[in-house]
This record gives structure tokens, C-alpha cells and sequence, in this order.
């Protein structure tokens, strides 16, 4: 039976990628294995399904690709964390700090109920820094964070740690050192 150490094993690391010194993990060889996609799913689905959540909230770009497929098989809804720019309603936004410089994210105003139970998903925590962005903009809408989800947390860096400090409870598949 695969687990996840062989979905761990399928995502394929690209040494200074975007940028020199980066070793940029790619998950589209998981996405493109219908077995590995199932697994990725699977695995969270059956984490999950027993519990009370009313919509999954994806990540820009990857928490969508594994955010709408949780959402359907949950059967709840699902809410796209966009890039600044990219919504076209009224939105409320965030911005946080990279490396270098800063990113925004935004979210419709609409998009969630207040005290709803939001699932946040995407596919990677490194600095936390845009998981905790996300939780933020949750939060500012008055609705409650249930668990952050993703496949991969670089446990070298304290994003995990900064994210569990906050009174989130993140849930990360595989933790890589
Ligand atoms: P953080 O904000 O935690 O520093 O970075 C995580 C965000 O950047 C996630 O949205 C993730 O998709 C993206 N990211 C950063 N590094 C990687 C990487 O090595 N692989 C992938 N797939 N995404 C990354």
C-alpha cells in the first residue's frame, strides 16, 4: 500500500530554481500520477470527512489544485486566496513578507460566513509566510481557522512552528529536514 513516504518520494526537488540556492519542490509529478493524485487526496479526505468543516479556502496556485478536490469530495464549498489582482469583486487583503520584498493576497468580501469552519489548504509551508497570511485573512472575516493542511513542511525553517504558535493547528503530511 502506498503511504507518504512514497508520495514524499514522487515530488521532485529542482535545484536553484526559481533562484540560486533555492532546491524548489515540484509537485506536479503527484498531480499527473492518477495513484499519487488519489493518494494526496485520499489522505486528507480521510481526515477530514469526520470532521465539522463548512468550506475549504485554497492557496494561490497549488492549494487550489488539491483545495477543489478536497472541497468535492468533502462536499463543502470552496474559496479561492487569490494573488493581489486577480479577484474581481470587492476583496479584503493581506501582505506579507518573502525574502525578498512582499506579496498580497486577497479574498472576496462575501466568501465566507462569519463563525464558519474554514479548512485552509495549500501545498507547501517553508517560511509560513503565506499560510499564516491566509489564516489572517480568514480570521479578519470572523470566521475560525479549523486546521491549515499541506503536503510538505520544511522543518528547518520555524514557518511550522510560527503557524502552531499563533493557535492554528496545522497538519502537514510529510515533514522534510
Ligand atoms: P512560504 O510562504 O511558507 O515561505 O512559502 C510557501 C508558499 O510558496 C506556498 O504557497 C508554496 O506553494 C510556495 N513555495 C515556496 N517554495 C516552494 C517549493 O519549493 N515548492 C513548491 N511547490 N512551492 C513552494
Amino acid at each position: 500500500v502506498m503511504g507518504v513516504e512514497a508520495l514524499a518520494a514522487k515530488i521532485r526537488k529542482i535545484p536553484h530554481w526559481p533562484q540560486d540556492g533555492i532546491l524548489f519542490h515540484d509537485i506536479t509529478p503527484v498531480l499527473q500520477s492518477p495513484q499519487y493524485f488519489r493518494l494526496l487526496v485520499d489522505l486528507l479526505v480521510y481526515r477530514y470527512m469526520n470532521q465539522k468543516i463548512d468550506v475549504v479556502a485554497g492557496l494561490d496556485a497549488r492549494g487550489f489544485i488539491i483545495g477543489a478536490a478536497l472541497a468535492y469530495q468533502l462536499n463543502v464549498g470552496f474559496v479561492p486566496i487569490r494573488k493581489k489582482g486577480k479577484l474581481p469583486f470587492t476583496t479584503v487583503s493581506e501582505s506579507y513578507a518573502l525574502e525578498y520584498g512582499h506579496a498580497t493576497i486577497e479574498m472576496h468580501t462575501d466568501a465566507l460566513k462569519q463563525d464558519s469552519r474554514v479548512l485552509l489548504v495549500d501545498d507547501l509551508v517553508a517560511t509560513g509566510g503565506t499560510m499564516m497570511a491566509g489564516v489572517n485573512l480568514i480570521r479578519r472575516m470572523g470566521a475560525n481557522v479549523v486546521e491549515a493542511a499541506a503536503i510538505l513542511e520544511f522543518t528547518d525553517l520555524p514557518g511550522g512552528a510560527n503557524i502552531r504558535n499563533e493557535g492554528v493547528p496545522l497538519f502537514t503530511l510529510y515533514q522534510n529536514h
